[in-house]
């Protein structure tokens, strides 16, 4: 049997994040190992993207910044920019390659790729995880192993796929990323266009739609095609790649860590994904920075990582469950939002670090502002606490 003190079930997002983590801490002696159903970390492309609200450890492996950004709504395009935050764009490849300079070096730190988790045993003092390649023995489990699939549950979701273009000649304008392109609004499902222009011929092209059931892969293709040529009329373009997501809308799909000492759920299975936005990628640094501290302050019992303050879980919530009813109000809302929140509330406000004035600012921006405050100040209380 295989033993070492920290085992990490996933070498995805959340799993490379906190090795990355712990040997940044110095704690890599104590043995990490990495288990990972996929022949290759990584096998596809996939992009992240957030603003650079916080420090951490993959600051090195952005490969584009924007300054500006925009949302359209009903012809109107509400152009947002900041001197302070800039959107930011990692690679897995770009991610994956700056994590192993710092892993691969490490005699410590075991990857052990092919290789599918089945179970895991909690015990006194030990864990045992079970896999098609034998058992593993460690003090501490991380465990990513994705916790929700369509159709079995009934989760509002956000699905994607976004074509990587490569045009013929110049005519990308990549200085601005377009957020949310709502011009081809369809009532009863939300849907919008994301486009991020990477230089003057390549950019990525997606499509969102929130939905409770799966979509077929066909409505993701006419409505990138559709976005292209009215962007781009009819210049020859090929697609280089193409990335697909599926992310829950809820924080219910997280798996409950109840009775659970030495194990420890991350990254989507944890609920990082945040559900009104689907951003994932800041949480998962802040969650394993958190997880380090504890493991650092020499805790036997792991706690799961507190991200989003109460105010801000309860808005997503009162969003959410407008969205769900009214389809329609969402795209108006969203629109509103970005068009009256000064730019920098609203970046600390969706990359879930806003301050009292930011919240006020997106709480009056919206409708039914006097219930919202009520509930929002009900909810400072639990922040501060
Ligand atoms: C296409 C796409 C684009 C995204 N873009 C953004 C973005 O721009 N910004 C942002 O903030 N968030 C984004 N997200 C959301 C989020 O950041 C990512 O989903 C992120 O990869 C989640 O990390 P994770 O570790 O939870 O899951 P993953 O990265 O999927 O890692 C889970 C790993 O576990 C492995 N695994 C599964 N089952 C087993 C098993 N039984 N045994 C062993 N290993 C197993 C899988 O192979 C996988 O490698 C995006 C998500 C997707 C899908």
């Amino acid at each position: 049997m295989k033993d070492s003190d920290f085992l990490i079930i996933g070498g995805g997002c959340s799993g490379i994040s906190l090795a990355v983590e712990i040997v940044a801490a110095g704690l890599e002696n104590r043995g990490i190992t990495i288990l990972e159903s996929h022949n290759h970390l990584f096998q596809s492309n996939k992009t992240w993207c957030f603003w650079n609200t916080q420090p951490h450890r993959f600051q090195s492996s952005i490969s584009k910044r924007w300054k500006k950004w925009t949302i359209v709504h009903s012809g109107e395009i509400i152009r947002c920019s900041s001197n302070q935050y800039d959107y930011c764009h990692i690679s897995s490849s770009r991610y994956i390659e700056s994590a192993m300079k710092r892993l691969s070096s490490r005699a410590q730190v075991k990857i052990f790729s092919a290789t599918r988790v089945e179970q895991i045993v909690e015990h006194q003092d030990h864990v045992i995880v079970s896999t098609n390649q034998g058992d593993f023995r460690g003090r501490y489990v991380f465990d990513s192993r994705p916790s929700f699939s369509l159709p079995d549950q009934e989760i509002l979701t956000q699905q994607f796929m976004g074509h990587f273009l490569e045009f013929d000649g110049d005519c990308v304008e990549a200085d601005s990323v377009t957020l949310m392109d709502f011009s081809d609004f369809d009532q009863s499902l939300v849907s919008f266009i994301y486009e991020l222009p990477f230089d003057s011929r390549n950019t990525l092209v997606e499509a969102t739609f929130f939905a409770k059931h799966h979509l077929d892969k066909k409505i993701f293709e006419t409505a990138i095609e559709k976005a292209v040529r009215k962007r781009y009329g009819e210049a020859n373009y090929r697609i280089t790649s193409t990335e697909y997501g599926i992310i829950p809308m809820s924080a219910d799909y997280a798996i409950s860590q109840e009775n659970k000492k030495r194990v420890l759920n991350i990254g989507l299975r944890a609920g990082m994904a945040r559900s009104s936005t689907g951003y994932a990628f800041l949480n998962i640094q802040r969650s394993s920075a958190e997880i380090v501290n504890q493991l650092r302050n020499g805790s036997t019992e792991l706690n799961p990582p507190t991200i989003l303050s109460p105010t801000l879980k309860f808005l997503d919530r009162v969003f959410l469950d407008r969205l769900c009813q009214e389809p329609q109000w969402f795209a108006a809302a969203v629109t509103r939002l970005f068009k009256q929140v000064p730019t920098d509330s609203m970046v600390r406000f969706l990359s879930g670090s806003p301050n009292s004035s930011d919240i006020a600012s997106v709480v009056g921006a919206m409708p039914n502002k006097t219930a919202l405050l009520l509930g929002a100040f009900s909810h400072a209380g639990a922040d501060i606490a």
